[in-house]
């Protein structure tokens, strides 16, 4: 048994980023950007309007002052207007700022008499204005080599005229559920069988990690069976099999890969739950074998695949997102494992929720975030911890 964080670098030293590809920026949220992109234009790109108004020269604005209009500047066109005393034209938001002017009065503040306004009050220079670059300065960075692709990014690419975004390789994943128990989910179940809820769970994580299972299959715990398999599966930057890692004469995955050549680098690993969790390789082929507990297949699929992903897409931070919470209740683990136990967040607060066992998928499904408790690590009720979250 090695300890979590033996398991962890073991796995993020063995995989490596794939390489990269350009893809329009509609299809490129929760990638991660495969270089550095900075800003080709300033924004705003030219001083403009930030109100339906009229452009003023700021010092002709006194209460009661006339100005006569001499032009209308809507946005969409530069019309190179030139704004003298006494004089103002008519623009509209988003609107290039005509020569000369240095604010802009709503529209709401003045009295319009045919080609004349009258001014309410004074105005400032500047007002309503948003001046080049104010938000943004050409060449400044925009988004890092590795940073997740969010929305807001995107949408600032966007703004720089970016149709194309290069990003990290796709990672494709064939997941393997296995077990002579398991019924699919509509089937009817016989005496004896349950339910593959692993199947559906590790395809929504993989999704969640933004990456993609390229096949999904039943495997019965036979070692013909389960070989056709995992050559079928092979040819994927990843494998993911469920059940059949532990120790009992129809745990075959070890057997079965062994026989198929691939390296096992990883078996049994010390974390609670999940022992019996495996890494190896076939071929090219990333192998992680998860226990068939849904509990333990999602802590170690968050744990070990989800960083071994995002590193093979080109993240830069690969772990799951840790925020502090106050504890509700005393905790000891006075184990030999390291102790991931299913909480819920809320309103600062982080609870234990659930039967804490391996099998508990309800009390799993109950909870939002995790706790890790180290080996022989204690805490006190009130004590600020720092959670993982993975919604
Ligand atoms: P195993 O890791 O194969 O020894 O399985 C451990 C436990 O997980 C057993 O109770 C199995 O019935 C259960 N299990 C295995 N695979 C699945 C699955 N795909 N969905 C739900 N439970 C499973
Ligand atoms: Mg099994």
């Amino acid at each position: 048994m090695i300890s979590e964080n033996e398991a962890r670098a073991k796995i993020l030293e063995a995989v490596r980023p794939l390489p990269p590809r350009k893809m329009s920026i509609s299809g490129a949220l929760d990638l991660f950007a495969a270089e550095n992109y900075f800003a080709r234009l300033p924004l705003p790109n030219f001083d403009n309007s930030a109100m339906d108004g009229y452009a003023v020269i700021a010092s002709d604005c006194k209460k009661d002052a006339r100005l006569r209009v001499i032009s209308e500047q809507p946005a969409g066109v530069d019309r190179k207007l030139r704004v003298s005393n006494g004089k103002t034209v008519r623009i509209f938001t988003g609107a290039p700022m005509p020569a000369g002017a240095d604010a802009v009065v709503m529209q709401e503040d003045v009295t319009r008499e045919g080609d004349e306004i009258v001014i309410n009050g004074d105005v400032e220079v500047d007002e309503f204005v948003r001046k080049r670059g104010c938000d943004l300065g050409e060449g400044q960075k925009i988004l890092g080599k590795g940073d997740r692709i969010v929305a807001t990014k995107l949408a600032l690419l966007a703004s720089q005229g970016f149709a194309q975004v290069s990003v990290g390789g796709e990672v494709r994943a064939a997941i393997i559920s296995t077990g002579n128990e398991l019924a699919k989910p509509g089937e009817k179940i016989e005496p004896g069988q349950i339910y593959d809820s692993n199947s559906v769970l590790l395809q929504s994580l993989l999704k969640r990690s933004s990456a993609a299972a390229a096949s999904v299959e039943n495997c019965s715990d036979d070692g013909d069976s389960l070989r056709a398999a995992m050559q079928r599966a092979a040819g994927n930057e990843i494998l993911i099999v469920s059940g059949g890692v532990s120790v009992g004469e129809h745990d075959l995955v070890q057997k079965t890969l062994r026989d198929l050549g691939a390296t096992i680098d990883i078996w049994r690993v010390a974390i609670k739950p999940g022992k019996p969790f495996l890494f190896g390789q076939l071929g090219r082929c990333f192998v992680f074998g998860l226990p068939g507990n849904p509990v333990s297949a999602f802590i170690t699929f968050l744990q070990f695949v989800r960083p071994a992903i995002l590193k093979m897409m080109g993240a830069t931070d690969v772990d799951l997102p840790k925020m502090p919470a106050k504890l509700t209740v005393d905790l000891t683990n006075d184990g030999d494992r390291a102790h991931y136990l299913r909480g819920k967040l809320e309103n600062g607060n982080f609870a234990p929720v659930g039967r804490q066992e391996s099998h508990a998928l309800f009390g799993l499904s109950q909870s939002n975030a995790l706790l890790r408790v180290g080996t022989g690590e204690s805490f006190k009720a009130g004590e600020i911890v720092h959670i993982q979250a993975w919604e």
